[in-house]
């Protein structure tokens, strides 16, 4: 029988985010068609704090089209929202999520008991990561006939000046009348600044969380963060989400005190650009286990991460919280960003996953691989792919691509460090 440190480290927490996730999924269906409790949609890296200090139970539509692209429903949806008129080339979560609003149908229903996702009494998008979340909100805007409101935010940003700040600020502020309408709540600054400190609270955790990445071995992967981060993104500016955070991390120290390892025998360590391929995550991570490479650490999971977070300026640090995300960022910005957190993690080389249908979440269409090769002296491979569409996806080529690369890797080790 193999010893603990030779088992990949199975993270005794995912219990407690199960029955955690479980009790989110309740309150919303409890919520949902009632007059008492009202539903917000937002989109991820949207304002939520604004929202649940309102008095608004927070539903995040891309949670719910990861599920269906982790439970590969997506590919059959798609072909719905294709037939209403929207196109296949465009984000794969909105064309997956409404192919599957179209059949009457949720994978909420077998993991969480839901008859159906929660309609929403008014739907909030910020289009800092992309243009999509507001044409999808939209969708559900006509079919419920229920207020949309949002923020139209500055991109593409070398420096956060104080005119976006303003810029946004003043956004959020507009918003209040419509939200006060809808839920019934008189905005209040004190409840603001008491959700943005549970969010902040909850930031801190997450960070600390992916800085495990800087462990070797690394008892957590990429595709574990996958799992982990979802109360960062659905239950951020809540105390849930704190303590599922430091039970997870009071399993990190003890794993790391006891040398126990994500990947056993890791040999080589990796960092993750761009989308997760949701149903290809197990196939990828079991791939990485057998070739003892570790993919510790990524943009994506980074992305709620949100330091400026402030309590004593709620409107401001949310505000700059959303600006300041790395998919809001300048070409410039991004390659100084992931080069820090290659030097943090020590890794080997960078994975670039060009997710067809995401060009927001791409980074390798603009020679960014290629420049990093040449700055830091390390590989990249590009993984032709997609979050949720599998028809852009080949097993067989990636599985190819990753292990010619991994060799590659090893060439290099053996070069650098002979003997
Ligand atoms: S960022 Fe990409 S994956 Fe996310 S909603 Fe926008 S287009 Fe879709």
């Amino acid at each position: 029988m193999k010893s603990l440190r030779e088992n990949p480290l199975r993270l005794q927490s995912t219990k407690k985010l199960k029955a955690v996730m479980q009790r989110y999924f309740l309150r919303l269906e409890e919520a949902s068609g009632t007059k008492r409790r009202k539903v917000a949609w937002c989109s991820s890296i949207g304002p939520c704090e604004l929202l649940i200090a309102m008095g608004f139970e927070v539903y995040y539509p891309e949670n719910h089209a990861a599920l269906l692209g982790a439970t590969r429903r997506s590919t059959e949806m798609i072909p719905l929202a294709v037939a209403a008129g929207y196109s296949a080339d465009i984000c794969s979560y909105l064309t997956s999520d409404v192919g599957a609003f179209l059949k009457g149908v949720t994978p909420l229903s077998e993991a969480y008991g839901m008859k159906s996702v929660p309609k929403a009494d008014v739907l909030f998008f910020n289009n800092n990561q992309c243009r999509e979340v507001q044409d999808w909100f939209m969708f559900y805007a006509r079919q419920w006939r229920v207020p949309i409101v949002g923020v139209n935010s500055p991109r593409v940003l070398d420096e956060v000046k104080d005119s976006h700040i303003r810029d946004v600020v003043s956004q959020l502020k507009d918003v209040i009348p419509t939200l006060e309408e809808v839920s019934g709540n008189k905005f209040d600054m004190d409840r603001l600044k008491e959700v943005v400190r549970l969010s902040k609270d909850c930031t801190i955790r997450w960070r600390k969380v992916l800085e495990f990445s800087g462990c070797t071995p690394v008892p957590m992967t990429f595709f574990d963060h996958c799992i982990h981060m979802a109360p960062a993104v659905i239950l951020r500016g809540k105390p849930e989400a704190l303590d599922y955070y430091d039970t997870l991390l009071a399993e990190l120290e003890q794993a790391v005190e006891d040398g126990l390892a994500a990947v056993p025998g890791e040999r080589h360590r990796l960092y993750w650009d761009g989308m997760p391929i949701w149903g290809r995550l197990r196939m990828l991570s079991d791939q990485m286990r057998d070739l003892k490479t570790a993919v510790v650490a990524s943009t994506y999971c980074n992305s709620w991460i949100f330091d400026p977070l402030d309590p004593d300026r709620p409107f401001e640090s949310m505000a700059r919280a959303s600006l300041e995300c790395f998919n809001v960022r300048s070409e410039g910005f991004k390659e100084s960003y992931i080069e820090q957190w290659i030097e943090f993690c020590n890794v080997q080389g960078i994975i670039f996953h060009d997710a067809k249908t995401c060009p927001y979440n791409t980074n390798s269409r603009f020679a960014m691989p290629s420049r990093l090769n040449a700055e830091l002296g390390i590989p990249t491979l590009i993984i032709d792919g997609d979050l949720n569409d599998l028809r852009c996806f080949s097993e067989a080529q990636t599985k190819t691509n990753i292990e010619a690369f991994v060799e590659q890797l090893q060439e290099m080790v053996k070069t650098r460090f002979p003997g």
